[in-house]
């Protein structure tokens, strides 16, 4: 029997997961990225014998379409599950360090799992920790198929409930804002009720945090490759993807056209930015997804500090009124043994400020941010620094998103979509990425079978 060929566009995580959903189900499968790198929003470089991230990448252990695929192509074990415990620092007044609150959870169950440490939630008025709850309890109680929730700001819902200016800030934007990419004030209500629903308010366990101990290339990528591989598949970087073949009455595509080759197939998994898949489809599918260039795109700014030394022994920290959002001990990661010094990446979510800025503007910026919290760094070398910056990191999380993000179907039965800006209900996510790519592999293996099934049936009528 020859096997049904999919051409997959685009290698991000949504791309890569679908190949694999596709050769796990027999299928024979070209995937085709048009830069010279695989892994899309995801990836490594290399500078000064070190490896950094293009941004650091956390995960939740709600994440479980993502969890899924590290486990597929074996990465599970390099980027570990930590329980829910992030210290939130804060400069001393007098310049003598930071002090230190902790986010982390009980053995309680949700939601009252996290009602100690919120309990003494050190920067916040006695008042103001009080009142968390409910807020809490009333976001819990949202119901996410209410269209409405699509039109409220996250910060207009939390005041609605009793949530101070200070509250919104060194509180609900310290997860509201890495993992929807705007601020609470911009965030859509729908966003952030997915978010903290399924990972705050649910389930004891399920914002318990993981990242990639390695390079997110040598994570995501290099073992999704062998996989592919060793299932026949074919792979191609530096190939764009220029036009899709219909046949003639537009009801079914045929192949894809890259360098001017046309590659046969039969059916195609767009996995591309939304400014690509709106050149790419035939024009009569272009209205059905107009809208997703509304969506628009919000940037992270990371910066890189590289210590000669050991400044901090916290592996992973927020903080509150200091520039640093987020930092993340990246040394084994960077390739540093013990002793050799230490890597710190600071990210920046929602980096509208910092997009524009001269690297060595915001280079300073974070050093002393870093010496203001940590007093060793202040005597510490700092061997080198880098910063990098994705001004399209994720769409861009505001009111009124739900209704411009597409399905993965399309009218062209053989033709889906797979990227995380499609309807997966979560932010734009490694999760949104795998579970849409999840989702236009189920739905092309029944196309396909069906397919593949009235074909048959055809041969057996001819035969008789
Ligand atoms: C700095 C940064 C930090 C982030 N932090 C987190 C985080 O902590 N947690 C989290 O869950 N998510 C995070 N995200 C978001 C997450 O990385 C993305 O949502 C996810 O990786 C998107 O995957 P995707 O496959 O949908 O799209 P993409 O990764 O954008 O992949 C699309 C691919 O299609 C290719 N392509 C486009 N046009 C063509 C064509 N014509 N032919 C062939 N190929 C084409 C592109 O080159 C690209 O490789 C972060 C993103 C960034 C940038």
């Amino acid at each position: 029997m020859t096997r049904q060929h999919v051409v997959v566009v685009g290698a991000g995580l949504a791309g890569l997961s679908s190949a694999i959903g596709a050769v796990d189900r027999g299928m024979q499968v070209t995937l085709l990225e048009g830069r010279p790198r695989l892994g899309g929003a995801t990836w490594s470089f290399e500078r000064k014998g070190l490896k950094f991230d293009n941004g650091q990448h956390v995960y939740l252990a709600c994440c479980t379409s993502y969890r899924r695929y590290l486990a597929r192509i074996g990465s599970a074990a390099k980027a570990p599950l930590h329980r829910l415990a992030i210290p939130v620092l804060r400069p001393k007044s007098n310049g003598s360090g930071s002090e230190v609150a902790w986010i982390r959870r009980s053995g309680l169950p949700a939601p009252f799992h996290l009602a100690a440490s919120l309990g003494r939630y050190r920067y916040l008025s006695v008042r103001e920790r009080a009142n968390i709850g409910r807020a809490a309890l009333s976001l819990r109680r949202l119901d996410l198929e209410d269209p409405s929730l699509d039109q409220e700001t996250f910060a207009h819902f939390l005041a609605r409930h009793g949530q101070s200016a200070r509250a919104i800030e060194v509180l609900w934007d310290l997860i509201a804002l890495p993992t929807i990419n705007v601020h609470a004030h911009e965030a859509s209500l729908l966003l952030a009720a997915k978010v903290f629903q399924t990972g705050l308010l649910s389930t004891n366990g399920a914002a318990d945090i993981g990242w990639s101990q390695i390079p997110l290339t040598e994570l995501h990528v290099d073992p999704a490759l062998a996989v592919l591989s060793a299932h026949g598949a074919t792979v191609r970087s530096k190939a764009k993807v220029s036009a899709l073949v219909l046949n003639d009455d537009a009801t079914s595509v045929t192949g894809v056209v890259v360098d001017g080759e046309t590659i046969d197939c039969d059916a195609v998994i767009l996995a591309v930015n939304a400014s690509e898949v709106m050149n790419l489809l035939p024009h009569p599918l272009r209205a059905d997804f107009a809208r997703v260039t509304e969506l628009g795109s919000s940037p992270i700014v990371d910066v890189h500090i590289v210590y000669d030394r050991t400044v901090t022994n916290y592996k992973i920290a927020a903080g509150v009124d200091t520039p640093v959002q987020f930092l993340f001990d990246r040394s084994g990661a960077a390739g540093l043994a013990k002793g050799e010094g230490q890597c710190l990446a600071i990210s920046i979510s929602g980096a509208d400020g910092e997009q524009g800025e001269r690297p060595e503007v915001l280079i300073d910026r974070y050093q002393r941010a870093v010496a203001d919290l940590f007093p060793l760094a202040r005597e510490a070398k700092v061997v080198d620094a880098v910063v990098s910056r994705e001004l399209h990191a994720t769409f861009r999380g505001g009111i009124g998103t739900q209704r411009l993000r597409p399905g993965v179907e399309t009218k062209i039965d053989n033709l889906v979509l797979a990227v995380a800006y499609t309807d997966t209900g979560w932010p734009a996510t490694m999760e949104g990425a795998v579970r849409s790519g999840e989702r236009a592999i189920g739905h092309l293996a029944q196309v396909l079978s069906v397919a593949s099934r009235s074909r048959g049936d055809t041969i057996m009528k001819e035969a008789i």
